[in-house]
């Protein structure tokens, strides 16, 4: 066997020590020019360019580096501005996109939405009254930059004209194939000019090919391509699919392109399935993602080989790209930088970088069949296996826990009534209050053993007794005790329970210069030590009023970390929401039987395609319930949801069977309503009444709108008035007088029912 070809599709943008967000951020903070800015990502651009040509890589990607986003940089180039921007035509000024992104006083931010079922943001274009036009051809841009700076023919990646669509909003469903039509010519334009400045192969990246579309738009989309590539006949187009098998499988590789890229990770099933069944295509290129773009592992190359082979029963080698399944921005630059982890841990992991490395030593033993590839892939399987068979990892029996709590929902309300004896419209707050820069920079002290346990820990004590002073004053209901002590809400929990590391660098990008740094799940889970008991019972010592316990749920904790893939998600899933039972007892036997147990990402794990969805939601729920069944009557859950779609999932989240549910809303009030007016909610809801994100005051009366608007679907007695969300990211200023006027707006509507 030979000439087998490496590939990648995206490289992560933010930089081995996030410098591409700090660069970023000084240039809005205005600490450098837009010269010496631009000069900067150039040279970050190139030395993410030569880290791929170090490893070897056949085909490097470019045009995937951004300043902020793809799907942004793809709208601009085609000049698609919203109108309130007041862009004049002609390439979009930087001011112009970073305005787009982040908002300006004059003109709101274009919307944010999370790109498939990644972590990742992107902004949604909006087409109204919009013609695109190529006004800037980025991917060229790109492409001669790094022919001329580092005599690379790179491999451009360009976001597809139906995924760009799909993705879009601003127009009608009707519109959508003259929309598509008009799109096709400037994708025409920007290929030729490709073409012309001696570009071969070109990736364009058509996610949306892995969700349910329908046979319809399948052939509509077959039908662009046509046109597209009836144009720009003689340029090799690899279309490329990601995130999940194709749904279309028979019509997705029969395209009018060279090549075709399918996801042999995620998709790896279905898609193996369908190339057993069907074949693939004698006269194209089969782009293969075989190194999972998603998670943080190592891969087993001896499998990894195999399948190469299998594969290559149905597309000969010199047709077969190997590359990783998905683009990098979803994972970790470099490992170099993992000093303090533990080594069999940091033996079984792959970052950017060691992955790359990876297609390079599957490329090696395909071309190359010698005996030491074939013992460098053998070494590799054999340190990634440590992992595997270590102690950490020993199948554990959980114990079978109850998923139903003993006594109906009304059965508890009654009890609960009784015990709590809470005014009509109980008001309180989703749990956190600002964290301040004191507490923050007291918390990095502390973990440099630069302030003792004692001191922190009186610090964290002092503010929550001042909110508990500042809660009392406002005159609210039912308290928290502000979540000082905790830097995030899922690595606080990840901390205090065995099974879970930290990275050091491990960032990934979430929007924008936002980075976030996923815990790694890489053993079985398992309850240490009680981990919010202690500021739960000395916030409660200092009042009579009810103080909420605070946990994160076991979905969130699962949906926000990168997790171990040798058993199902659902078995992790279990295996937290057995250590947070055992949280909960705790508190419950401490006597705090109010307890709120978070699930903000509960919607964020919804598998692409909806026949999945059944699956994800049915453990997912039992998951949570796990965590919440086995106690007592009296004892109240409460749980709480960020803003998103409720409607199709509000079976599930009914069925969570939480005594009280706090949900962001303030944003859609009136669509989350009519939600829950159809489908008759029927146990205690909170539904935000303000907006945490906004630092506006809002108005007593506002509030006794929305409250008075609730009421007309919602029963006054199950109905709580609350924020949004917790209010950590407010100042103590803001919080207290928007507290306030909401207190005031409980007490109105109170004498209004
Ligand atoms: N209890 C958390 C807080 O108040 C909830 C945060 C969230 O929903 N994202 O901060
Ligand atoms: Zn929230």
């Amino acid at each position: 066997m030979n000439s087998l070809t490496s590939s990648n599709l995206g490289y992560p943008r933010i930089g081995e020590k996030r410098e591409w967000k700090k660069t970023l951020e000084a240039f809005w903070k205005g600490k450098i020019t837009e010269a010496s800015f631009e000069k900067v990502m150039k040279s970050y651009r190139l030395q993410y360019l030569n880290n791929q040509i170090e490893r070897n890589l056949d085909y490097i990607p470019v045009g995937d580096f951004s300043l902020y986003d793809h799907v942004l940089d793809t709208a601009v180039m085609f000049g698609l501005v919203p109108d309130r921007f007041q862009y004049q035509g002609g390439k979009v000024p930087l001011s112009t996109y970073f305005a787009m992104a982040r908002g300006t006083d004059n003109a709101h931010a274009c919307e944010m939405t999370k790109w498939f079922d990644t972590n990742y943001h992107y902004i949604v274009p909006e087409l109204k009254g919009l013609t695109p036009k190529l006004v800037e051809n980025k991917p060229l841009q790109a492409f001669l930059e790094a022919k001329t700076e580092l005599n690379v023919i790179g491999k451009p990646v360009i976001l597809g004209p139906f995924t760009f669509l799909k993705l879009s909003k601003g127009f009608d469903q009707s519109e959508f194939a003259d929309r598509l039509n008009q799109l096709a010519s400037v994708y025409i334009q920007l290929l030729q000019e490709l073409k012309e400045a001696g570009a071969t192969f070109v990736q364009i990246d058509e996610p949306s090919l892995v969700t349910d579309i329908s046979e319809e738009e399948m052939s509509l989309f077959t039908s662009v391509y046509h046109f597209i590539t009836d144009q720009v006949p003689d340029l090799d187009i690899i279309v490329q699919t990601y995130f999940e098998a194709v749904t279309h499988y028979d019509a997705v590789v029969n395209l009018p392109v060279k090549g075709i890229g399918l996801d042999f990770v995620a998709g790896f099933e279905t898609n193996f399935a369908a190339i057993t069944k069907h074949g693939f295509p004698k006269d194209k290129i089969l782009a293969a993602g075989i190194i999972d773009g998603r998670n943080i592992w190592k891969s087993n190359l001896e499998e990894k080989l195999t399948f190469i082979k299998e594969l290559s029963t149905f597309v000969d080698v010199e047709r077969l790209l190997i590359q990783p399944s998905s683009s990098l921005l979803h994972v970790p630059v470099s490992l170099t930088h993992e000093t303090t982890l533990d080594r069999t841990l940091k033996n079984a992991l792959a970052f950017s970088h060691e992955k790359l490395e990876e297609i390079n030593m599957l490329k090696k033993a395909i071309t190359v069949p010698s005996a030491e590839h074939l013992r460098a892939i053998q070494a590799h399987t054999q340190s990634f296996t440590e992992l595997t068979n270590s102690n950490w990892r020993k199948k554990v029996e959980r114990n079978p826990l109850a998923t139903e709590r003993a006594a109906t929902f009304n059965e508890r309300h009654k009890l609960q009534k009784k015990k709590w004896k809470l005014p009509l419209l109980p008001t309180t707050t989703i749990g956190s209050f600002p964290q301040t820069s004191e507490i923050r920079q007291a918390r990095a002290r502390w973990r440099r053993n630069e302030l003792s346990n004692e001191a922190y820990d009186a610090l964290i004590k002092a503010e929550i007794k001042k909110w508990i002073e500042i809660q009392e004053k406002i005159g609210l209901d039912v308290f928290v005790h502000g979540e000082f002590e905790r830097n995030d809400m899922v690595e606080f929990f990840g901390e205090k329970l065995a099974g879970f590391a930290f990275s050091k660098n491990g960032w990934v990008q979430s929007y924008g210069s936002r980075c976030v740094k996923p815990p790694i799940i890489f053993g079985n889970v398992l309850f240490v030590e009680p981990m919010t008991v202690n500021e739960t019972l000395y916030a409660q010592s200092l009042t009579e009023k009810p103080v909420k316990g605070m946990l994160t749920g076991p979905v969130t904790i699962l949906n926000w970390s990168f997790v171990r893939d040798d058993i199902p998600k659902k078995e992790v899933a279990f295996q937290i929401a057995e250590a947070l039972l055992k949280e909960v007892k705790l508190l419950e036997s401490a006597g705090i039987t109010m307890i709120q147990v978070d699930e903000p990402a509960l919607r964020e794990g919804l598998p692409l395609k909806k026949t999945q969805h059944n699956e994800y939601l049915t453990w997912a729920v039992e998951a949570f319930r796990m965590s919440t069944s086995q106690i007592d009557h009296s004892t109240q859950i409460h749980t709480h949801m960020c803003y998103c779609d409720f409607n199709d999932i509000i079976d599930s989240i009914r069925a969570l069977d939480a005594d009280v549910i706090s949900i962001e809303t303030s944003r859609s009030h009136a669509e989350l309503i009519s939600a829950f007016e159809h489908r008759q909610y029927d146990k205690g809801i909170g539904l935000g009444v303000y907006d945490i994100h906004s630092p506006r005051i809002p108005k007593e009366e506002e509030m006794v709108t929305i409250i008075q608007r609730a009421l007309t679907v919602l029963p006054p007695s199950l109905f709580w008035v609350n924020p949004d969300c917790g209010l950590k990211t407010r100042t103590e200023q803001e919080t207290v007088a928007a507290l306030s006027n909401m207190v005031q707006s409980a007490k109105k509507a109170r004498t209004m029912v």
